[in-house]
């Protein structure tokens, strides 16, 4: 019974709100079909990124949250007539964040705001005191003499520059993953990265720190903004020591779910729209990837509401994306028999910034049928052989075709894996843009006469 009264109230709800006038206001791209979408209809992608934000929160691998948020999916996936709706299990490793406490040591010592990265260990009780010696990148620290390193903590200093697609974000982010590992093979103590993010006033940035087998486990964290900047100010007038204390650990595994639903089609084949729906544990996580979860769950259903398609559109809302990823491997692993089935592969996980490029990875022979879909959407043809979604990247090395709907990031990494990726910071207007361009590129594939052909697997 709960669950009928649930579906009412929601689709009162879904009819009940006026149209925002942000949304109004926006020019759309051209789309197939004008008359079909309603202004309930643009609000869809909106209302279920909101729902799992504020219903469910923050939702980290192996957590509470993250087994109310399977919940949620199935309930609303179930509620919004999509069939087939089930949860495939997957094993996900925990991570217990703990404390964290960073002191600028001198003779006036001062607090400075920091998060741990995803997957640190802890520090010996009491913490660790070292002298910081700073790298301007990755490839500075890489060049610095064992000598200078031993037994200090690393600094890595690196700004992410706001830009509207994530190419600079992919490079500095290589601080994070590989910054502790390169910095312990050099005798560091632990690391400390500015985060990567662009709010010079914003909340530290976590994100997963990858061990290497070779490298010694060393604590490592992101600094705010301020405490980078307090820190570089430090390191300007000589010498700057740190007692950096992490209590974090890891604790074994948990069960998990990929949740899968339908929108049956006349052919057994598969056009998949994926997005994860976990988040890290310090975040509403309403950027990344509530989003994401709206914009492929409000596409699948507006699709739904025009009839049958030609081919079947699965929604996969993928378990642990930022800590492992294990989502989307165990998906792939699971579809062996099932693989040439999956015709295109497409994922929402890049905020709820408006569209504007399409790029991809098909067969060169495929390419202008994504050039002529850019062109129908008012949007930027962008380059072949991308990387895409993380979730759908197995498929993709299997031979799957992907589209990457690259959206506007300008705003996306002021709040990217933070506090501050509340609902308030959805932009409305771009997800409506968004959740428009993935259904007609989900719509065009879904219809189309031949599939994609396939890629070359990756070797
Ligand atoms: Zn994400
Ligand atoms: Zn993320």
């Amino acid at each position: 019974m709960r669950v009928v009264s649930f579906a009412v109230a929601f689709l009162v709800a879904s009819c009940a709100q006026p149209p925002s006038p942000a949304v109004a206001d926006t020019p759309y791209p051209d789309r197939p079909d004008p008359a079909e979408a309603t202004a309930q209809q643009e609000q869809l992608a909106y209302e279920i990124a909101e729902s799992l934000v504020t219903e469910v929160g923050p939702r980290f691998a192996g957590t509470d949250g993250e087994r109310k948020a399977i919940e949620w999916a199935m309930l609303k996936l179930t509620v919004l007539g999509f069939e087939n709706v089930r949860a495939e299990p997957v094993t996900v490793p925990r991570w217990h964040r703990g404390d964290i406490a960073v002191e600028l040591l001198g003779a006036e010592p001062r607090a400075l705001e920091a998060l741990a990265l995803g997957g640190s260990v802890g520090t010996p009780a009491g913490g660790i005191e070292a002298d910081v010696i700073a790298a301007a990148t990755l490839a500075a620290l890489e060049q610095l003499p064992p000598a200078q390193v031993r037994g200090r903590i690393v600094f890595i200093d690196e700004r992410l520059e706001r830009a509207r697609d994530k190419a600079g974000y992919r490079k500095v982010a290589e601080n994070r993953k590989m910054g502790a590992a390169l910095a312990a093979r050099k005798g560091a103590k632990g690391l400390l990265i500015r985060s990567v993010g662009t709010d010079p006033k914003g909340k530290p940035h976590t994100g997963r720190v990858i061990y290497q087998p070779d490298a010694k486990r060393i604590p490592a964290a992101a600094l705010a903004a301020a405490a980078a900047d307090a820190l570089a100010e430090a390191l300007g007038k000589g010498k700057a020591r740190l007692r950096l204390a992490i209590t974090a650990r890891a604790e074994g595994e948990a069960r998990s779910a990929n949740v899968i639903g339908e929108i049956p089609g006349q052919t057994p084949e598969i056009v998949l729209l994926g997005a994860h729906l976990d988040s890290w544990d310090n975040t509403p996580g309403a950027n990344d990837d509530a989003a994401g979860v709206g914009i492929v769950v409000a596409a699948a259903h507006r699709i739904a509401g025009t009839g049958k398609p030609r081919r079947t559109i699965r929604v996969v809302l993928f378990a642990n994306e930022e800590f492992g990823a294990d989502g989307g491997k165990a998906y792939a692993r699971m579809r062996r028999d099932e693989l040439a089935r999956h015709v295109l592969v497409m994922e929402a996980d890049s905020g709820s910034g408006a569209p504007f490029r399409l790029d991809g990875s098909v067969a060169g022979a495929e390419w202008p049928e994504v050039a002529r879909l850019a062109g129908e959407l008012g949007l930027e043809t962008g380059e072949n052989g991308k990387e895409g979604g993380t979730d759908v990247a197995p498929l993709r090395a299997l031979g799957v075709p992907e589209i990457i709907v690259s959206q506007d990031a300008r705003r996306y990494f002021d709040v990217h894996h933070t506090a501050n990726d509340t609902v308030e910071t959805l932009d409305r207007a771009g997800l409506a843009q968004a959740t428009d361009a993935f259904v007609a590129i989900a719509r065009a594939v879904a219809e189309r006469d031949r599939p994609f052909e396939r890629l070359p697997p990756a070797q």
